[in-house]
């Protein structure tokens, strides 16, 4: 097959699949008023890659490495730092093109990706070979996929064999000679409901105690013993909204239940091998972090173009502490742009797979992260107390009201009232809303906490030889050694 049509997609999730989203058991997930949008944000992914403009399909569709038939970009494994830029491309197009993520098969593919890596740095052909075979698997059946990596994790302090009860961490309870048997609940995973594929990796480093817990597989979302918890999601647009002339998009989490799930040693990338666990889950982390900063660019510079939109609207753009603010807002922007293409540019070779670089991936994620809420307090400053108190849709095409806003509510004169309420509203939905406080979260907490980069940089940056430059300086050691550090 290689290419899927979005309809195709659509009908896969018709398999029996079992999802709960608030309290209710959905049989059809694409007819569901929540879901649908997910599956129709991921629908739209399928139709870039049929796309009739050549420019966009050859972003989205690559060439199979070795038999040259058509493939979703996706499933090319980076082995340069070309294959790094493109996927970068590919995501930030995506939502240019679709005004939101079809998201993923970019964390489905990252969590292969690494096992792919690792199983080679174990020197595991087996696992090898099954990751290869998978990945063949979804080339040919252009399958979407999700990235299982976060467990529920109970007493956060405590270490998965020293928990209350033995499943806050997702574990092997017990092999056969078919396959092994899984339980446990991962948690907060983005569109898995409407996944055809589900992707596992441990969320964290295990111990030698710890061997069962050490477990990397793919398996069917319909697969015996899964069960989806959804979160509730926003829904279809409202009345009050400006924004009803396109889709919205957006794609819910679940809390993915594993009870006693079998799965095939063919498609186990990782059983028992504690000592490569943090290898894994940090090498996915750095796949799946260079995944974010390449998306967060354009979520970035929507919220800037609201601010600078608003400040043209409101007559501002010309003042001293406005163009402080667009400057700072700018510079964050840019950083980022900046931090993911060299990140791109600087990938490390586990065998034949290129990396991006640990150090600035996890770099670019800890300034996007810890500056997001500064830069938030920014748009929302230059745009006004509007964005939190604007009257709404419902209002403006109510004739007894109408003019009062087309009167009142008007900025600078070049230009309509109309076009500032929608600004205003663009900017509140990003600045002030129910959505733009779920990002504030997801941007912390996605892609692994502000405290995980800091440990990834820690351990990636030279500090050895920053020292040995100090002591040189201070004339504790020779200055021919100093400069010697790497
Ligand atoms: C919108 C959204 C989408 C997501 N999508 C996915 C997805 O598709 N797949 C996936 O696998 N995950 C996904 N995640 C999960 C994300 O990676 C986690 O939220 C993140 O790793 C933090 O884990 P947590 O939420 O359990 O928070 P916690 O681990 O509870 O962290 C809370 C705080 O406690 C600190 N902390 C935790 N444990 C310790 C410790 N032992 N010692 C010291 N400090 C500690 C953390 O640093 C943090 O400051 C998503 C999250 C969000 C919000």
């Amino acid at each position: 097959m290689g290419i899927r049509t979005a309809d195709q997609y659509l009908e896969s999730l018709r398999d029996g699949r079992r999802v709960y989203i608030r309290g209710e058991k959905v049989d059809d997930i694409p007819g569901h008023p929540i879901l649908g949008i997910t599956c129709n944000t991921i629908a739209a992914g399928y139709e870039l890659t049929a796309s009739d403009d050549p420019e966009v399909k050859d972003l989205f569709v690559a060439k199979h490495p070795e038999t040259g038939e058509p493939i979703n970009r996706h499933f090319v494994t980076p082995k340069t730092q070309d294959d790094l830029q493109n996927r970068t491309k590919m995501i930030q197009r995506s939502i240019e093109l679709i005004g939101g993520l079809p998201f993923g098969k970019d964390i489905g593919t990252d969590c292969l990706n690494a096992a792919f890596a690792v199983a080679g740095q174990m020197g595991k052909r087996e696992y090898q070979e099954n990751a290869a075979n998978f990945l063949e698997h979804l080339r040919k059946n252009d399958l979407h996929t999700c990235g299982a990596v976060t467990c529920v994790k109970g007493d956060r302090s405590k270490e998965p064999a020293q928990q209350k009860h033995p499943d806050y961490y997702l574990h092997v309870v017990d092999k056969t000679k078919d396959g092994i048997v899984v339980k446990g609940s991962k948690i907060h995973i983005t569109s898995a409901p409407a996944a055809n594929e589900i992707i596992v990796v441990p969320t964290r480093q295990m111990r030698e105690n710890e061997a069962e817990y050490a477990v990397s597989f793919a398996v069917p979302a319909n697969a015996d013993g899964i069960t989806f918890i959804c979160r509730g999601g926003r829904g279809a647009w409202s009345e009050g909204e400006f924004h009803a002339d396109r889709p919205v998009r957006e794609l819910t989490e679940a809390m993915i239940v594993f009870d006693n799930v079998f799965v095939p040693w063919d498609r186990v990338f990782m059983c028992g091998e504690w000592q490569y666990s943090m290898l894994l889950a940090y090498t996915f982390a750095t796949f799946h972090r260079f995944t974010a900063i390449s998306y967060k660019v354009p979520s970035v510079e929507v919220l800037a173009g609201c601010a600078v939109a608003m400040a043209k609207y409101n007559g501002l753009e010309k003042v001293g502490h406005i163009r402080d603010k667009l400057a700072k807002i700018a510079a964050y922007v840019e950083t980022l742009r900046a931090l993911t293409n060299a990140a791109a540019r600087e990938p490390v070779m586990y065998g034949d797979i290129a990396v991006p670089s640990p150090l600035i991936t996890n770099m670019a994620k800890l300034h996007f992260a810890s500056k997001y809420h500064e830069i938030m307090a920014l748009v929302q400053d230059i745009s006004g107390g509007i964005i939190a108190t604007s009257p709404d849709r419902r209002d403006w095409n109510n004739p007894d009201i109408h003019d009062y806003l087309e009167h009142y509510l008007g900025g600078s004169a070049k230009y309509s009232t109309l076009e500032r309420m929608k600004m205003i509203h663009e900017t509140m939905r990003h600045a002030c809303s129910h959505e733009s406080a779920f990002h504030e979260v997801t941007t912390v907490h996605a892609e692994g906490s502000m405290a995980a980069q800091n440990m990834m940089i820690l351990a990636e940056a030279p500090l050895d030889r920053y020292e040995a430059l100090a002591k040189a300086s201070a004339g504790i050691i020779p200055r021919e050694e100093g400069f010697r550090g790497k």
